[in-house]
């Protein structure tokens, strides 16, 4: 089965979810990575197509339409990003198309995937006659094996010029993307104040994690929108989420996909504790003090 990989580049630097994909596609067969933008690809493993289309923006579909009409690939991988969800969207005119998918498997020719639906209260089987598009969540599959030793060709591509690529918009000089990072410290609207955040810095300070938030605290500027974690907001993917004051609403669990949960909660019943290795009931601003001097005193030996 060839599979053709929508390779995400961000100001030179191939993205996290690209070599998810290409470990998705490795396990359906042979993978090619489609590469719109200039960046170092050499550790994608298997085929590279290195495009170049001129001016227009490198996440134009009719770019991949035209490398689809020349490879004829069986699967078509985007990334569940804005702008594999832009692409996978203009080209499902003509395919049948799967989205927010966390499982893809082939079957007789087909492909058998599992997907989130009513924002991941529900999964949905779906089972797609080739060639098909598949939207894959970020954290389904282990990057690093999607890592390895790429053979890379150069393709010229023609692309009526409709848009034009102007640049990047970053998120403030200062500060951190916590989709890249190992340690989360997230706190919710239980944290009660923005002042208790302090606490939450000191404990990710300790931990060498980073602090993020829920939608709440983010809505109130208690952290900057880059700090959201969930449906509106970005997916971690590290080590630790340590959910502290979060009810783990849908929209919000939507963006963990870290390997461990731990979760502060003063309600049993919260949903938060479904998705957690860990769960603590308790008052989050009574336990981090506790917590903070602990991991000193472990530390200063
Ligand atoms: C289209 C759409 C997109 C959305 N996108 C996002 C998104 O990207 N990210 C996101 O987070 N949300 C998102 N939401 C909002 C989401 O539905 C929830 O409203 C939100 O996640 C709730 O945040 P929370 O858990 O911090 O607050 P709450 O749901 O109010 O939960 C607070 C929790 O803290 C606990 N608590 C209270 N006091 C304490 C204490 N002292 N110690 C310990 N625990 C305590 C409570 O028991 C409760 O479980 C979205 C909603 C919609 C409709």
């Amino acid at each position: 089965m060839k599979v053709l990989v929508f390779g995400e580049v961000i100001d030179g630097e191939v993205q996290n979810i690209t070599y998810e994909l290409v470990a998705c596609a490795k396990k359906l067969g042979e993978p090619v990575t489609l590469i719109t933008s200039d960046a170092d690809v050499s550790n994608i493993d298997g085929r590279v197509i290195k495009v170049n289309a001129g001016e227009i923006s490198p996440w134009h579909y009719r770019i991949v339409e035209k490398v689809i009409e020349k490879e004829k690939p069986d699967v078509i991988l985007f990334g569940n990003t804005s702008c594999g969800v832009d692409i996978a969207s203009q080209l499902s005119a003509n395919m049948p198309v799967a989205t927010s998918a966390y499982e893809v498997e082939s079957e007789d020719g087909s492909i058998k995937v599992k997907s989130l639906s009513y924002g991941g209260k529900v999964i949905v089987e779906l089972k797609l006659e080739t060639p098909a598009i598949v939207v894959l969540n970020s954290g389904s599959y282990d990057a690093e094996e999607g890592k390895g030793k790429a053979s890379v060709e150069e393709l010229e591509i023609e692309v009526e010029k409709d848009s034009e690529f102007i640049g990047y918009i970053k998120p403030a000089e200062e500060d951190v993307d916590i989709s890249k990072a190992e340690i989360v410290v997230s706190v919710g609207r239980g944290i009660g104040d923005e002042a208790n955040i302090e606490m939450a810095e000191e404990l990710a300070e300790l931990l060498g994690g980073v602090v993020a938030g829920s939608r709440p605290v983010i809505d109130q500027g208690w952290l900057p929108k880059t700090r959201q974690v969930g449906r509106s907001g970005k997916t971690v993917t590290g080590k630790l989420y340590l959910a502290l004051g979060i009810s783990g609403a849908t929209e919000h669990v939507e963006g963990v996909k870290a390997k461990n949960v731990l979760a502060v909660n003063t309600d049993k019943t919260a949903p938060i504790f479904r998705i957690s290795r860990y769960g603590v009931v308790a008052d989050v601003n009574e336990l981090l003090p506790v917590l903070i001097d602990k991991i000193k005193e472990i530390k200063e030996g």
